[in-house]
C-alpha cells in the first residue's frame, strides 16, 4: 500500500454515531487527528477529536479495545512513541478507531470514553526534542527579500537548498496560550545606537508544522523515496516574529530572539494517513529554474508530495470582541505555494546525517500566495509597515497590537472526499512586562 492510497476510513459515506462529527468542518470521522488532552482537573492523556468530542485512546487501550504495541503507545504520556511506529501500525490504529466510532455495535463500550471538547484542555501533543523552521514559501521569501535586499531578493542558493535554521522547542505552546509581547534590541533608522524595549513590529507567520514520525540514527540519512515513512502529520504553526529585532540581529547568523519567544501550534496532529486523499502533485517549477539535486528528487514525491490544503488567517481585535464583530480574514491561499515538499525538507534535514526523532517539529516557513490576498504575514500585507490595513470597524493595523487575537485555519479538500480541518491555531497578544 502506498502512502497516498485511501482505504475504507476515507469513505465519504462513512458516518459516526457521534452525531456532531457528521458534517463537522474540522473533525468528521474521516479525520481522527491525534492529540494530548486533559479533562477538567485530570491528567493529560492521548485522544482523538471526533466532532465536538474527544475520544480517550488511553482508556480504549486499558479496556482492551486496542491491541499490541499500538495500545502500549496510547498509554504513554505524550505522542512520541505513537508517532514513531511503522506506517502499517499507524494505519491499523486509524482503521480500528474509525471502526469504533462508526460501527454502532461499539457505542455502548466506547461512549463512556468520550469527553466534550469544550471541557478539556489541549496540550502540545509530543515532547518536541528539536524544532527547525524552513523557508519554503517562495513568494514569502521573495516579498521579504525585496524589503531587506531590494536588488537581490532571492539569494542564489534558494532554488538548490531547502533553507532552514534551528529554532527553539521550549517556547512552543498550544493554541489559546497568550503571547507576551517580547522586549529586545531594536535600532531605529534615525538612531545611532539600539535600545532595549518592547517590539513595535510584532508579526505572525502562517506556516504548516510537520511532525516527524520514524527517526533516523545519527550518521544515517533519509532517502527521498523513503521520506514519507518519516512524516507523521501536520498542524498549523504561527511563528510569532518581532520584525524590528529581526532586522537588527539577523546578520550574520540568522534569526534568534526575534523568533524564539513564543510559537503557537494547533494542538491536533492531522495524520499522514488522514491526509492521503488530499495529496496532489508538487507544482512544476517555473521554466528556467534548476531541477532539484538527485538526492531531493523522487517521482512519487513529485507526483503526490504536496497537499490540497487551503490556509486562512483571521484577526480579532479586543474592540471587535467587545462589540461582537466576527474575526476579519486577513488572507487566504493554497498550501501548494511551497517550493519544496515535506519529503524534501525531511530528506534534506537528514542529508548530512543529522538525526531526526519522533515528535520533532519542522516548520515549513511562511506560506504566501503570489498576490496580496494570500500573503502570510503582516510584514508583507502592510509592506513593511507602510500600508496599514483598515478593518471594517475603522481600526488600522500595520503590525499586531496588544489584545489582538490571530487565528490560523486550514482545510483539506478533494473531489469525492469529505473535507477535513486542522483545527484552530489561535492566541491573544498581551502587553510586555
Ligand atoms: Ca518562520
Amino acid at each position: 500500500m502506498n502512502w497516498w492510497t485511501t482505504d475504507e476510513t476515507h469513505d465519504p459515506a462513512r458516518k459516526s454515531w457521534v452525531a456532531s462529527a457528521n458534517g463537522h468542518e474540522a473533525f468528521p470521522v474521516q479525520n481522527l487527528p491525534l492529540g494530548l488532552f486533559a479533562p477538567a482537573g485530570r491528567e493529560a492523556r492521548i485522544g482523538t477529536a471526533i466532532g465536538d468530542h474527544i475520544l480517550d485512546l488511553r482508556a480504549c487501550a486499558h479496556a482492551g479495545l486496542l491491541g499490541g504495541i499500538v495500545a502500549d503507545a496510547c498509554r504513554e504520556p505524550a505522542l512520541n512513541a505513537l508517532l514513531g511506529l511503522p506506517a502499517a501500525q499507524k494505519r491499523g490504529l486509524r482503521r480500528r478507531i474509525s471502526e469504533l466510532l462508526s460501527d454502532a455495535d461499539f457505542r455502548n463500550v466506547v461512549e463512556n470514553k468520550l469527553f466534550a471538547a469544550r471541557d478539556c484542555e489541549l496540550h502540545v501533543p509530543a515532547r518536541i526534542g528539536d524544532y527547525t523552521d524552513f523557508y519554503v514559501g517562495i513568494h514569502h521569501a521573495n516579498n521579504v527579500g525585496r524589503q531587506f535586499r531590494p536588488d537581490n531578493p532571492l539569494l542564489p542558493n534558494y532554488k538548490y537548498v531547502p533553507i532552514g535554521y534551528h529554532g527553539r522547542a521550549s517556547s512552543i505552546r498550544a493554541s489559546g496560550v497568550a503571547v507576551r509581547r517580547p522586549k529586545g534590541q531594536r535600532k531605529l533608522p534615525d538612531r545611532e545606537t539600539p535600545s532595549y524595549e518592547p517590539t513595535a513590529r510584532l508579526d505572525y507567520e502562517l506556516e504548516l508544522g510537520v511532525w516527524v514520525g520514524a527517526g533516523n540514527a545519527l550518521g544515517e540519512t533519509v532517502e527521498i523515496a523513503n521520506a514519507a515513512k518519516h512524516f507523521a502529520g501536520l498542524c498549523l504553526l504561527n511563528d510569532w516574529s518581532a520584525r524590528d529585532f529581526q532586522a537588527w540581529e539577523y546578520q550574520p547568523l540568522g534569526p534568534f530572539l526575534a523568533k524564539n519567544f513564543h510559537s503557537t501550534i494547533s494542538p491536533w496532529i492531522v495524520t499522514a494517513e488522514a491526509l492521503a486523499p488530499f495529496r496532489v502533485a508538487q507544482p512544476a517549477r517555473p521554466a528556467g529554474d534548476p531541477a532539484p539535486l538527485p538526492y531531493l528528487l523522487d517521482d512519487a514525491d513529485q507526483a503526490h508530495g504536496a497537499f490540497a490544503i487551503t490556509l486562512e488567517v483571521y484577526l480579532s481585535t479586543a474592540k471587535m470582541r467587545e462589540t461582537g464583530d466576527a474575526p476579519f480574514r486577513l488572507s487566504t491561499g493554497p498550501a501548494t505555494n511551497m517550493y519544496w515538499t515535506v519529503g524534501q525538507i525531511l530528506t534534506h534535514h537528514a542529508s548530512n546525517g543529522c538525526n531526526l526523532s519522533p515528535g520533532d517539529l519542522l516548520g515549513t516557513g511562511t506560506i504566501s500566495a503570489p498576490d496580496r490576498s494570500g500573503f502570510g504575514s503582516l510584514l508583507e500585507i502592510s509592506e513593511g509597515g507602510k500600508a496599514p490595513i483598515v478593518l471594517p470597524n475603522g481600526e488600522e493595523r500595520c503590525f499586531v497590537e496588544d489584545g489582538d487575537e490571530i487565528i490560523l485555519k486550514a482545510a483539506a479538500s478533494a473531489p469525492g472526499f469529505v473535507p477535513i480541518g486542522l483545527g484552530l491555531c489561535n492566541a491573544v497578544v498581551v502587553p510586555a512586562v
